[in-house]
């Protein structure tokens, strides 16, 4: 009986396998089927064909028709991977992801394999990848270790439309290697219609158009401009979730603190509705949202239920959903922007351009006859939109690629090959900051110092703290720190019913007023002494997550300390020494507290307030050093550290003098304010 059962078990076992395996063969049938129901299948060997024949190719279709998952496949079925890797880049780091997940699943193979992903600090690719999946900004780094990219066959500039920076230096080095690697091919992939404009810049390539298929959208103005876009937004998906046929809703907000928002008055407002209403599937998507939840806003729609998808710029042309009918538009997008005068830099929540606005609409008539509802007046889109969004190098600190171009040779800026040249003010800017962080000589080219920050994929300010930690001896707590200022500000977490355990828990790591940068590495290091615990995260109000990709991200950052040779040392008592590193690099982001409680900023005077997340908000030293800007309500400085004034001069005699900071208000500050430490 005994061997009965066995066998019988067996024979279970066997045919869940067999039956796995076919409905592991029924998916992979499946998707074999979606690909060729794609816009782009019909026209694969003329493609291939046109490929063959020109070296650089411009290649247009609507956002959908298969370009960033189907155009690799078919140079890898084609042979061309025989040769070399075909890299594609995207702009935005979520794509990269989830294009290269998508096409691992086409291919039936293990992602990281055949088919992987590179984006900063997290390379998911081995030697047998030959379709690489990259942001623009991880091929640019590439450039630095293999100058000619010897090792690709086939390099697709995507989503070339969105004109971010690094796309746009890419161009002019592709360009530049296509002239000496007759073997490499070129593709530039757009989804809008500014296409001449691509090929004009390659010497007249020819443009291979992919027509798309569109279904018409009606589109819905408001009558009035709305005061409160989010609740407009919130209002509008909940109606049409209540009174419009079955179909998606997509929603385009600005950033992950306004979708986390928006995700959780929904949900609130979702009950108050009653049991009657069909289920509402709520999916954000944003660039830092983690890797596990990316797939869940593919996954089909149950039966009798519809799925809200609240998304940043990401789903505008890099991921496209199936399913969307409806879209709702408040017209903003979070966009960075330069002052060169200053050579400040914010990220700001700015209106839409037209192309924008059309892209997001058309979004909805991919599948069918589709509705978007604009969330400001028809006249306001006539009449107050910009007809394009202004390329990113027009609008950005230009320090990090000028250190990069420097490090790759290049070192006559001005005269670059840029499709659209940045303002020179703004490279006159960048070659000043880098002279000023001692990346530059005085006669531009680039020294030991810039050497080794080039081999940060990081901001120079940062990558400066970090090389500059070697003469203070604390590198290994300067990495912690950067590692922590990546993640941004999610780190600490606020449930709306524990605020106040929430915001003592965290004041436990600012305690004697340390400063942000200290508390940050106070976080890190208590961490690490629980052997990584998640339960302490639990206990402290720190979310797991973030404190992961931190480690993840200080581990890289000790491999490069390591590839510049700068020991790693700790010497977490000494405050002074840590202070001066970030100093050292954040010099530029110096401020003085005003009699009225705001600062002013030392260089280039402007007004500034200590953001209130701050521990040192109620603090107010006389001087610090601000990690970064955002402009909300007001001009904020996030990540703040008190600093001595003396220590700008030692540091930076060549940017600041005496005078900047001498401090005549001294006597007048009342007792117990601005304590150095
Ligand atoms: P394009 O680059 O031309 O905009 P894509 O190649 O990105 O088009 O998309 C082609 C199809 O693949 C779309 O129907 C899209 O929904 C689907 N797709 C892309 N990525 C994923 C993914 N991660 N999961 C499921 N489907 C995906
Ligand atoms: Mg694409």
């Amino acid at each position: 009986i005994k061997a009965s059962v066995m066998d019988g078990d067996k024979f279970a076992d066997e045919h869940a396998e067999l039956r796995e395996m076919s409905m592991a063969q029924s998916a992979f049938e499946k998707l074999q089927e979606e690909r060729k129901s794609l816009p782009m299948y019909r026209y694969r060997d003329e493609l291939l064909d046109a490929i063959e024949k020109y070296q650089v190719l411009v290649i247009v279709g609507e956002t959908g028709s298969g370009k960033t998952t189907q155009i690799p496949q078919y140079l890898h079925e084609a042979g061309y991977t025989k040769r070399g890797k075909v890299g594609c880049t995207q702009p935005r780091r979520v794509a990269a992801m989830s294009v290269a997940a998508r096409v691992s699943q086409e291919m039936g193979v293990k992602l990281g394999h055949e088919v992987g992903y590179s984006i900063r600090f997290e390379d998911c690719t081995s030697d047998k990848t030959v379709l690489k999946y990259m942001t623009d900004g991880m091929l640019l780094r590439e450039f630095l270790g293999e100058p000619d990219l010897a090792s690709y066959s086939v390099v697709m500039v995507d989503e070339a439309h969105e004109r971010t920076l690094s796309t746009d230096i890419l161009f002019g080095l592709v360009k530049d290697i296509a002239r000496f690697r007759p073997d490499l091919k070129l593709l530039i992939s757009s989804a809008t219609l500014d296409a001449e404009k691509f090929s004009d810049y390659f010497d007249s390539a020819p443009i291979f158009k992919i027509p798309g298929r569109r279904y018409p959208v009606e589109i819905h103005y408001t009558k009035a401009p709305e005061a409160d876009y989010l609740d407009a937004a919130i209002v509008t998906a909940l109606q049409i979730h209540v009174t419009q046929s079955p179909g998606d809703i997509l929603v385009f907000l600005t950033g992950q603190e306004e979708i986390e928002t928006a995700e959780e008055i929904m949900k609130h407002r979702i009950r108050g509705l009653g049991t009657k209403i069909a289920e509402l599937i709520i999916c954000p998507i944003y660039a830092n949202l983690p890797t596990e939840l990316q797939a869940k806003i593919f996954e089909p729609t149950p039966e009798g239920a519809r799925k809200v998808v609240l998304a940043t710029n990401i789903a505008e042309t890099s991921l496209t959903i199936d399913g969307i009918k409806y879209v709702i538009d408040p017209g903003f997008c979070k966009m960075k922007s330069y002052n060169p005068r200053t050579g400040m830099e914010s990220l700001l929540v700015t209106p839409i351009s037209k192309a924008s606005a059309n892209q997001r609409a058309g979004r909805s008539g991919r599948t069918g006859p589709g509705k978007c509802f604009r969330l400001y007046t028809a006249y306001n889109y006539y009449n107050d939109l910009d007809d394009n969004t202004v390329p990113e190098i027009q609008r950005t600190n230009l320090a990090n690629v000028v250190l990069m171009l420097k490090s790759l040779g290049i070192h006559d800026l001005l005269h670059f090959d840029f499709m659209d040249p940045p303002p020179s003010e703004a490279l006159l800017k960048a070659l000043e900051l880098l002279f000023a962080l001692s990346a530059l000589n005085k006669l531009g080219e680039l020294t030991k110092v810039g050497r080794r920050m080039a081999e940060f994929p990081l901001d120079p300010m940062l990558s400066k703290m970090i090389v500059a930690s070697e003469k203070y001896k604390c590198s290994d707590d300067i990495i912690s720190i950067a590692a922590m200022l990546n993640i941004g500000n999610s780190i600490f977490y606020r449930p709306k019913d524990k605020q106040v355990h929430a915001d003592n828990a965290r004041m436990n790591f600012h305690a004697g007023n340390v400063g942000d940068h200290i508390a940050l590495l106070k976080v890190y290091s208590s961490w690490k002494e629980t052997n990584y615990s998640t339960q302490w995260c639990y206990e402290n109000y720190i979310q797991v997550r973030s404190m992961k990709r931190a480690r993840d991200i200080r581990d890289q950052l000790e491999g490069l300390l390591e590839r510049v040779e700068i020991e790693l040392i700790s010497n977490p008592n000494d405050l002074e020494a840590i202070k001066k590193s970030i100093t050292s690099g954040f010099f530029p982001h110096s401020a003085r507290l005003q009699k009225n409680g705001s600062y002013r900023t030392v260089k280039h005077p402007q007004t500034v307030h200590i953001h209130p997340s701050s521990g040192l908000a109620q603090v107010l030293p006389r001087w610090v050093v601000y990690h970064e800007l955002v402009l909300t309500s007001k001009e904020y400085m996030r990540q703040v550290t008190e600093l001595k004034p003396e220590w700008l001069v030692e540091i930076a005699p060549h940017y600041y003098q005496l005078k900047d900071v001498e401090d005549s208000s001294t006597k007048k500050m009342p007792r117990g304010q601005g304590r150095a430490s």
